[in-house]
């Protein structure tokens, strides 16, 4: 904060965006629950105002890169899309009507926690048979350890384990390509549901993640069109972007310009 306040002497900063996973209530500025944070109903906008000394904004982080998208990106020239994130979890944001869907209470479209199977593998929300418990990378690597024969207790990190792991199904280690190929089954699901539910016309898959062929896969997107009725209807478009970093920033900086836009208008 002291760093930006010298890069622009004489000027006030009017608004912070700030994004992080999990159940996160923007209007009220608080964070039910967090991969990221100790305990639950943090007041965590009005901790971070406290400290930083200027006006926060708090929201999911993937609805940042949603109105990344929105603002940015491929959605400004569409009114209802849907972002899918896949990286250390799995999360989605949807605009409707042009704008950023949040439900009432901060809790809703947590896809990676949607139930795809009954009494399944455990996730790191406490709950079993969530998405993410078979497709974040930190479901991957605990599934690679197994299959590389590899001690989970002295395995490197989950990335470094996915790397590894995605070398190793490259090169065709059978085990290795069974465990891409399921994750990919389980986001042919997920972004099935997803359309079912909200018919977007465009659903674009975003993150770091996205480099890994088996989420992008031809037939990964055959079998989510599968999935959907009616059949016979014009599939939905799938956009792929893989950015890097960036992307997030910009998400935080739009969720910025909204508040400071709306209290400079009095909205
Ligand atoms: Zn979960």
């Amino acid at each position: 904060m002291a760093d930006l306040r010298a890069r622009a002497p004489g000027r006030e900063v009017q608004a912070i965006g700030i994004g992080l996973p999990g159940l996160v209530d923007h209007g009220r500025g608080s964070v039910a629950w967090s991969p990221l944070l100790e305990g639950t109903d943090l007041p965590f906008r009005e901790a971070c105002e406290a400290r930083l000394g200027a006006p926060v904004q708090i929201d999911n982080d993937s609805n940042l890169l949603t109105l990344a998208e929105l603002w940015f990106g491929a959605g400004r020239a569409l009114s209802d899309f849907a972002v899918v994130t896949i990286e250390h979890g799995v999360g989605m944001g949807l605009v409707q009507g042009g704008r950023l869907f949040r439900g009432a209470r901060g809790m809703g479209l947590e896809l990676g926690h949607t139930k795809v199977r009954l009494d399944g593998a455990l996730c790191r929300c406490g709950q079993r048979g969530c998405l993410e418990a078979y497709l974040a990378d930190y479901a991957l690597a605990r599934e690679a350890a197994t299959a590389l024969g590899r001690d989970p207790r002295q395995s490197q990190s989950p990335r470094a384990m996915l790397e590894t792991l995605f070398g190793e199904a490259k090169a065709g280690h059978e085990s290795a390509r069974e465990i891409f190929a399921r994750a990919g089954r389980y986001l042919a699901m997920g972004l099935a549901n997803l359309v079912q539910l909200f018919d977007p016309g465009l659903v674009i898959l975003s993150g770091e993640r996205m480099r890994y062929d088996f989420l992008y896969a031809e037939d990964v997107l055959a079998e989510m069109q599968r999935l959907v009725l009616p059949a016979g209807r014009p599939p939905v478009r799938v956009e792929v972007h893989a950015w890097g970093d960036l992307v997030w920033a910009q998400g935080a900086a739009a969720l910025a310009l909204v508040a400071a836009t709306d209290e400079a208008l009095g909205t």
